[in-house]
C-alpha cells in the first residue's frame, strides 16, 4: 500500500519506519482510494473515531460520522474530490454509545506518476478541547456584552475616527437618545451639549484631563430638553480594548442632587424654626427687637436667599431686611393674635424665579411661612399676656403703694389736724376770756402747726410727682454724681469729722442727673443723721451681684433692726420722732429709684451696727 520512496535520504530508513510513523502520530490518519473506500486508518484515527480498523474499512467509517454531519461533509468530499482540491473541514464522530468528538479533517488527493488521482490521504486532528474552550469563551463574552448592555451604567466608546460605537440601554434611558441615532453620527457632542460655549469649555478641559479621568460631572441634556449631571469615567487608558479608542461609563447624579438640594431646602427651613423659637425665648428682647431680628433669619431660609428680602408688618410698624423691595413675587401669611389680625409676614424674590407650585415659590416655602406667621403670632400673644400681667402687677402695687400713701397720709395729717382743732377750742376760751397775750402764743402754734402741715403737704406733692417728672436721660458718670452730692454736703461732713471713702469702679448710668444727686444726697444725709459714735466713717461704692452692679451707702452709725428694713421706706416713717428729719427722704428715694427701673434695700446687722443702703439702675452701660 504504502510505496518506498525513491529519493529516501538514508538506506536504512525503510517502510517499516513509516509504518512505525503511523503508530505513533498524534493524529488519525486514513487512506482512501478514488471512490472514497477506506484502504487504511492508523490506531490514533480508530481512537479518535471510536471505530477499529476493520469497521472503517471500505465504506464502514462513514458511520462514524455524526450522523448531522453526514451530508454536510459528503457534499463538501465530493466537490473538492470533484476537483481534486485539498479538503479541510471541521466535523464531528460519534461513538455509538453517543460520544461526540470535534475534528479537523484534512485530506489531499495521491497522484499517480502519469498525474490520475489513485486515492486520497488524510488525516483528523481531535479538536474538542478547543471547541468546548471557544464556546466557553464566546458564551462568556456574549454574558459579558449583555452586562455591559443592561447594566444600569451608562456606557459610552468612540472609536478611533472619534465617532461613538457603544451606547448601551442604560446611556439611551438617561439621554432619551437611542443607540441607532447616536452611533456613527458626526454631531453626537452637539446633541449631548447644545449650549456652545459650555460644550467648548469642556471639551477644552477634556484636552488637558486627556483619556484618564474619574468621578468628571457634565451638563447632559436629553432628548426632551432636560438637563442631567452625569458623572464620567474614563478608563480607556488602563484598560485598553480594541476598537475602542476612548471609552468609560456614566453617573446619572441627577436623582441625588435632587434629594440633596431638597434636604438642603428642608434643612434650611428647620433651621429657621429652630432660630425662630430661640429667638421667642429670649426674654431680654423687646417686641420690636424680635420681629427686628425674625426678619433677618427669613431670607437665608428660601431657595434663592441673596435675591430674597423680607418684611414683617406689625400694626402700624414695618420691619424689613437691607435690600427690601416691593416686587411681583411674594409669599405672605398673616399674623393673628387674639382673633384679630394684626400683621404680616412677607417674603419677596428680588427678580423672577423659575414656576414652582406657588408661584415661584416652592410648596415647602408655603408651609414655612405659614409656620413662622403661626408662631411668631403666638410669641405676640405670649407678649401681649406678660405685658398685660406685668401692667396688672403694677396696678396691685401701685393701688397697694396708694392705700399705703394715703393710709399715712391722713395719719400725718390728723394729728396736726387734731392738734389745731384742739388749739383753736381754747383760742376761743382765751379770746372770750379776754386773754389775748395766750391767745397770740395758741395762734403763733396754730400757725406753726400750719406751716408744717403745708410742709408735709408740698413734700406729698413732690413725692406723687417724681414718676412723672421726666428730665431728659443722660448717660451718667456715678462718680461725679458723688462729686456732686459730697460737695453739697461738704460742711456738714466736715462739722461731724465724716470720713468718705470711695469704692469703685462704677458703671455709667442712663438717668435724670438732677435726681441721682437727690438720692446719693438723701442716702448721705441720713448716714450723717444716724452716725454712731467716732471714728465716723461712709463707704459710697459698687459690687456686683449676679453679674449686675449694686450701688451703696454704707455708714457705721446706730443701724436699723429687720423689723423695719421696710417701714423705713415708708412715707413720713420715722423711727424715732425726736431725731431731726420728717420721714420723707428714702420715700422720696425709693421712688426715684423705681423711676430709674432700679430697686432699693437696706442691710444692717441691727442696732448700733450700721447701715447699708443697696441700690440697683435699670440701665447701666459697661463701666
Ligand atoms: P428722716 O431721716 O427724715 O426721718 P427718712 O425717710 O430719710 O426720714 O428715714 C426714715 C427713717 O429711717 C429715719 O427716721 C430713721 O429712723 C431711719 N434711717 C434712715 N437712714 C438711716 C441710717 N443711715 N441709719 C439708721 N437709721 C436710718
Amino acid at each position: 500500500m504504502l510505496k518506498s520512496s525513491q529519493n529516501s535520504a538514508h538506506p536504512s530508513f525503510s517502510l517499516k519506519w513509516y509504518e512505525k510513523l503511523l503508530d505513533v502520530s498524534p493524529v488519525g490518519i486514513f487512506f482512501t482510494d478514488i471512490e472514497g473506500n477506506c484502504l487504511e486508518v492508523n490506531q490514533r484515527w480508530s481512537q479518535i473515531a471510536g471505530m477499529s480498523r476493520e469497521k472503517a474499512l471500505g465504506r464502514g467509517w462513514i458511520k462514524a460520522i455524526y450522523e448531522n454531519d453526514l451530508n454536510y461533509i459528503a457534499q463538501k468530499w465530493y466537490e473538492a474530490a470533484g476537483k481534486k482540491e485539498f479538503f479541510c473541514e471541521e466535523y464531528r464522530f460519534c461513538t455509538p454509545e453517543g460520544q461526540v468528538t470535534w475534528v479537523l479533517g484534512e485530506a489531499k488527493p495521491v497522484f499517480s506518476d502519469e498525474g490520475a488521482v489513485e486515492g486520497y490521504i488524510g488525516c483528523v486532528t481531535d479538536i474538542t478541547a478547543s471547541k468546548i474552550s471557544y464556546s466557553q469563551i464566546s458564551q462568556t463574552y456574549d454574558r459579558a456584552r449583555t452586562i455591559l448592555q443592561e447594566m444600569p451604567i451608562m456606557l459610552f466608546a468612540f472609536d478611533t475616527q472619534g465617532k461613538l460605537c457603544a451606547w448601551n440601554t442604560e446611556s439611551e434611558r438617561i439621554t432619551g437618545y437611542s443607540a441607532e441615532e447616536l452611533i456613527g453620527a458626526d454631531n453626537v457632542m452637539e446633541l449631548l451639549c447644545p449650549d456652545k460655549s459650555y460644550r467648548q469649555e469642556m471639551l477644552r478641559l477634556y484636552k488637558e484631563k486627556g483619556d484618564s479621568y474619574i468621578n468628571w460631572e457634565w451638563k447632559i441634556t436629553t432628548k426632551d430638553g432636560v438637563i442631567k449631571t452625569i458623572s464620567f469615567s474614563n478608563i480607556s487608558e488602563k484598560y485598553p480594548i480594541d476598537g475602542w479608542a476612548n471609552w468609560g461609563v456614566g453617573f446619572d447624579l441627577t436623582p441625588l442632587n435632587d434629594s440633596e438640594s431638597k434636604l438642603r431646602e428642608r434643612i434650611k427651613e428647620l433651621t429657621c424654626l429652630y432660630k425662630l423659637s430661640i429667638l421667642s425665648n429670649q426674654h431680654n428682647l423687646n417686641l420690636e427687637q424680635l420681629l427686628d431680628e425674625v426678619v433677618q433669619i427669613l431670607p437665608p431660609s428660601w431657595q434663592y436667599p441673596e435675591n430674597t428680602c423680607a418684611r414683617i408688618i406689625f400694626e402700624d410698624q414695618f420691619f424689613t431686611t437691607d435690600l427690601f423691595k416691593v416686587t411681583p413675587w411674594k409669599l405672605s401669611s398673616e399674623l393673628h393674635v387674639r382673633g384679630k389680625k394684626i400683621g404680616l409676614v412677607e417674603v419677596y424674590y428680588l427678580n423672577e424665579k423659575p414656576q414652582e407650585a406657588e408661584g415661584p415659590f416652592l410648596i415647602e416655602e408655603r408651609l414655612l411661612i405659614d409656620e413662622v406667621a403661626l408662631q411668631l403670632s403666638r410669641t405676640i400673644g405670649h407678649f401681649y399676656a406678660r405685658r398685660d400681667l406685668s401692667l396688672m402687677e403694677e396696678l396691685a402695687a401701685k393701688s397697694n403703694e396708694l392705700e399705703r400713701f394715703s393710709h399715712s397720709i391722713s395719719h400725718d395729717l390728723r394729728t396736726p389736724l387734731t392738734a389745731i382743732g384742739g388749739f383753736a377750742q381754747f383760742l376761743k376760751k382765751q379770746i372770750v376770756k379776754g386773754n389775748y397775750a395766750d391767745a397770740e402764743t395758741i395762734a403763733q402754734k396754730i400757725a406753726d402747726i400750719t406751716t408744717r402741715m403745708e410742709n408735709r403737704l408740698n413734700e406729698i406733692l413732690k413725692l406723687a410727682k417724681i414718676g412723672k417728672i421726666i428730665n431728659p436721660e443722660d448717660e451718667i458718670d456715678f462718680e461725679e454724681i458723688i462729686d456732686d452730692t459730697l460737695n453739697l454736703l461738704a460742711n456738714r461732713l466736715e462739722d461731724s469729722s465724716i470720713d468718705v471713702k470711695i469704692e469703685g469702679p462704677f458703671p455709667k448710668i442712663i438717668g435724670d442727673r438732677t435726681r441721682l444727686i437727690e438720692v446719693l444726697e438723701n442716702l448721705v444725709d441720713n448716714a450723717i443723721k444716724y452716725i454712731g459714735t467716732a471714728p465716723n466713717q461712709i463707704t459710697i461704692g459698687c459690687r456686683r451681684e449676679d453679674d449686675k452692679p449694686v450701688f451703696y451707702v454704707m455708714d457705721n452709725g446706730i443701724g436699723i433692726d429687720t423689723e423695719h428694713f421696710e417701714h423705713i421706706f415708708e412715707l413720713f416713717w420715722r423711727l424715732d420722732s425726736n431725731a431731726g428729719g420728717d420721714g420723707t427722704g428714702l420715700a422720696i428715694t425709693r421712688r426715684i429709684i423705681e423711676a430709674h427701673g432700679g430697686k432699693i434695700w437696706v442691710e444692717s446687722g441691727g442696732q448700733g451696727k450700721g447701715a447699708c443702703f443697696c441700690f440697683t439702675f435699670g440701665h447701666v452701660t459697661a463701666e
